[in-house]
Order: C-alpha cells, then structure tokens, then sequence
C-alpha cells in the first residue's frame, strides 16, 4: 500500500463530517467556540460624538479663545441639549457626549480656567474633529462585524457585547469518546506491577479537547480483549467522535480494527506518510466518526494534532480547522527530508526555531520542553542553520 499524504488523509477526514446544529450560548461562555453566523452589529459604537481626552469642547473656529464656560458633559450622561454657541466652551471628559456643533477637543493640559474664563495655554487641537471620537466610527448598526468560522476569543467576545450581543450562535460543543487500549496500562495513581505504565493518552488528549471547548465521554482504559474493545465502542453511544489510542499496527494484540468492524462500524486503514505516527485509522460507528491513533505518546500527539483538532474543530463550525504553517528561521541545520512528513519537535523562541528531538518518537520529555512542530515535507531539501522552515505553533498543547 502506498503511503497517504497528510493533506490528502486530513482532506479525506474533513469531507467525512458536517458542523453540527447550531445553538445560542451567552457570551461568558463563548469562548474558544466558533461563530456559525457572521455577527452583525445591532447598535452603533460610539453612539454619538464622543471626547478622546478630558477638557473642553469647542468650535475649533474660536482658536486661539479665550473662551466663556458653558456647563459640563460627562460620560454616562445625556448629551447636553444646547448647541454650543460660537465663543464658548463647555468642560467634557473623557467618553461623554459633544454638544452639538462642537467640532474639536481643546485638552485641560492646554488651557487654563479662572472663573468661566478659559484661555489658551498651549497649541490647541491641530484640527476640526481633534481629540474627538466621532458616532458609528468603529461600526455602525447592521454592519457586518465577523465572518462566520471565526474562533471567538477574548477580542471577538467584547466586541460582539459592544455590538449589541448577549449570546452568540456557535455549532453544538463536539462530544467526544475517548478509550485508550491496551493491557499495560494503569489509571492514575495505581500501584504499577512489573510490566505496567501510567495511561497518559487518554489525560492528554481530555486537555487538548478541553481547549477546544469538546465535551468528553471517558471510556477508560480497555484490555487487549476482543470483547472488551467491543464493549467500549458499544458504551461511546452519543459520541460525535470516537477516539482510541493504541493497538492501531497490525500485530497480534492490534484489536481495534476487528472490534469496530465486529460493533458494527466501517474502517479504513491508513498509512500515513508521516513520522512520527505512521498508521492512522479512520472510520464510523453510527452517527459517530472514529479515530484510531498510535499509542506511542508522542505518535498520539502528532496525529491528534494534525487530525483529531482539526476535525473537532470542523465539527464545531471552524472554516480554517487545519494547523496554520508559520515560516521560521531555523537555529540548526536540518538534512534532507525523506518519503515521510517529519514533525520535528521543536522550540520557538523570539521568531527562531531549533529542534528539541527528532529521533526518538516515543519520548515524552521533549514534547513537553516544546512548543512548536517543525514540518519537514517529503523530499525537502536539506536546510542551513539560518534558513526557513515551516512550523506549527502549539499553545497549551493545540495549534494556535
Ligand atoms: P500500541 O500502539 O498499542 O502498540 O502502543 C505503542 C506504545 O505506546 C506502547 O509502548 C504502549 O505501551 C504505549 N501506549 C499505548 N497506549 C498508551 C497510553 N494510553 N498511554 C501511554 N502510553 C501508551
Ligand atoms: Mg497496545
């Protein structure tokens, strides 16, 4: 069999899966969720002309004053009634309202007040409208403020509450099972016999789904029995995703594949073109898509990165769900690439990158001194210390 590309496996994945029905949650909890509409504003921002400083509105005709005081404007109050006549001034601060006709900011630190005498003690506002926030000048109601797919972050959230939201349409939260295989491992903080490790999978791939905003079923850590996995896959009813790590190579205890073609799901093996993480299982059990990664930790890493994200995230309404690829400069140089993608683990620091590890697939110390893939494409050229290379950023274990 010839080896998949990961663009074609990560291709072939996504055209598998829709987004799911969208639902309205409120703002607070929007976050790291995907708008599934584009938002548009309901009211305009500023709602009227506002003060950028604190002093005193005028017509910047009057300059050079001196001015007569006429009242006060302050935020969180009406805009004053009056329309400012020629030759007066009112004090404003910061954020209030401009009296009609008022045209330019004169700043406090340029003026000077005795009585209702305001006289001019520096160069005065440069311009009509200066030191003025004019109404709608960052959006006006019914513009279109956001794309639909667009994550909503901090940013996105308080724009969307200046905008005139309280909630914000997003796809369904993807739920997601996740079952790790095989006999050696342990849950956390149980004595190990010989022979026996720590499951790390399963607790790995909850934080990055956790992230994401995913819902997790936790399906435990299965034995290397048929019937057992089959069990498993019977218990993830309700799953949008299915995920498994281990027995995904085919040898004598590999019962992945045979117990979701015996629960009644369909599945294609993959062999990837890419290192580390070579095969890859993907296919479905009812409603829901299954994933079958390595159980090699880092492996597990790799392809939850470049397929399980990507696919939570198109499930979850995203319309870039695939890792973006930043250019770098790398600190080391780098030999030719092979038949396989390599995903060299690597650190980015102040713009450059260099390579933590790229041999030893297994070993977790490395990953977590890591915050980035270099992505080594088949067949690149060789690269010198000083040159370019494509990377993948991660932030708390995901792509950014
Ligand atoms: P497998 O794909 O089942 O052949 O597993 C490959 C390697 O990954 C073996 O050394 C396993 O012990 C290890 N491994 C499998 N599953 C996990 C897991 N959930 N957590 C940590 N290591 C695992
Ligand atoms: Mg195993």
């Amino acid at each position: 069999m010839s080896l998949l590309p990961v663009e074609e496996a990560q291709a072939r994945l996504l055209a598998r899966s829709a987004p799911l029905p969208i639902e309205h949650v409120p703002l607070s909890t929007a976050r790291g969720r995907y708008l599934a509409e584009p938002l548009v504003a309901l009211r305009d921002q500023p709602w009227a002309d506002l003060s950028a400083m604190d002093g005193y509105a005028i017509h910047h005709a009057d300059l050079p004053g001196p001015w007569r005081l006429v009242g006060e404007s302050r935020a969180g109050g009406v805009p004053p009634g009056d329309s400012l006549e020629p030759g007066t001034a009112m004090r404003i601060f910061t954020g209030a309202p401009l009296p009609a006709e008022a045209d330019a900011i004169l700043v406090q630190e340029e003026a000077s007040a005795e009585g209702d005498r305001i006289t001019l003690t520096g160069e005065g506002p440069g311009g009509v409208g200066r030191n003025v926030r004019r109404r709608a000048s960052d959006f006006a109601s019914g513009a279109a403020l956001l794309d639909a797919g667009v994550r909503i972050g901090a940013t996105q959230i308080a724009l969307a509450a200046m905008s005139g939201h309280v909630t914000l349409p997003v796809r369904r939260a993807p739920r997601v099972a996740i079952l790790s295989t095989g006999d050696e491992l342990v849950p956390l903080g149980a004595p190990l016999r010989p022979g026996q490790i720590p499951a790390s999978n399963d607790i790995m791939l909850a934080a990055m789904l956790a992230e994401e905003g995913a819902e997790i079923i936790e399906l435990g850590l299965i034995p290397d029995r048929l019937d057992a996995v089959i069990h498993a896959f019977h218990s993830a009813a309700g799953a949008d995703i299915i995920v498994s790590t281990g027995g995904a190579s085919v040898g004598d205890h590999d019962l992945v594949a045979p117990a979701i073609q015996a629960a009644g799901g369909t599945l294609d093996f993959w062999k990837i073109a890419l290192r580390p993480g070579k095969p890859l299982m993907a296919g479905s059990l009812g409603d829901a898509l299954f994933l079958g990664l390595p159980g090699n930790p880092v492996s597990a890493f790799v392809t939850a990165t470049l397929f399980l994200l990507p696919l939570v995230r198109h499930l979850g309404g995203a319309s870039a769900p695939l890792p973006p690829v930043a250019t770098l400069s790398t600190d080391v140089a780098l030999r030719p690439g092979g038949q396989r993608a390599e995903y060299l683990r690597a650190l980015v620091r102040e713009g450059r990158v260099t390579v933590v590890a790229d041999r030893d697939s297994a070993a977790l110390r490395p990953l977590a001194h890591s915050n980035a893939f270099i992505v080594r494409p088949i067949d690149a050229p060789a690269v010198e210390a000083g040159g370019s290379v494509k990377a993948i950023l991660l932030e708390n274990g995901c792509f950014a």
